[in-house]
């Protein structure tokens, strides 16, 4: 699978080989042979994937890995050249990194960075730990709302909170640092 990590006897050449010209960005969108993203792959497996002709440079910043005998644009879009089948996933559970990733690292209820998760119906008075209940939330917030209900405290939650679907949801949270993504990104 192309999301995978490069097999030990990959004959193409190793990322070590370049000199590359800091700063890289430390990761490269993946998409299918029908620009449907996949996954997020490190430099050193994107150029694997280019120099065996099982993806091509959708997408630049402009600068090139050089090696002895050839120049590659270092990679911030690749599309695989074959299209692969990818199994429905299952869908992700909520962990901190990704109801963080969800909520784009603001808080549900000022709004601010967020880096904590806070259950909206608090799990000691029943609150279950699922999608629909759980928000990012700075750690004001949390502290201040505690074990309390928001009505109990007047506070409203400006949205209902979902699960994500789907890759396009997930790699929405890390594309905030890669503006070349967001294209991609935007179905
Ligand atoms: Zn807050």
């Amino acid at each position: 699978m192309p999301c995978q990590r490069t097999p030990a006897a990959s004959r193409v050449p190793r990322i070590q080989e370049y000199a590359v010209l800091l700063p890289a960005p430390p990761r490269t969108l993946l998409l299918n042979a029908s620009l449907e993203p996949l996954c997020v792959v490190a430099l050193s497996r994107a150029v694997t994937l280019v120099m065996s002709g099982k993806a091509t440079v959708l997408e630049s910043d402009g600068r090139l890995l050089h090696s002895e005998r050839t120049a590659l644009p270092l990679p911030v879009v690749l599309s695989l050249t074959r299209y692969v089948h990818v199994p429905v996933r299952r869908p992700l559970p909520p962990t901190r990194r990704t109801v963080l990733q969800r909520d784009d690292h603001r808080c549900a209820y000022c709004g601010s960075h967020a880096d904590t998760v806070d259950h909206v119906h608090p799990r000691s008075r029943g609150g279950r730990h699922e999608w629909g209940n759980v928000v990012a939330a700075c750690r004001r917030c949390n502290h201040r709302k505690a074990d309390h209900l928001l009505h109990e405290i007047g506070w409203v939650l400006p949205w209902t909170p979902t699960a994500p679907r789907g890759v396009h949801a997930f790699l929405r949270g890390v594309a905030a640092d890669e503006p070349a993504w967001s294209a991609y990104l935007a179905a």
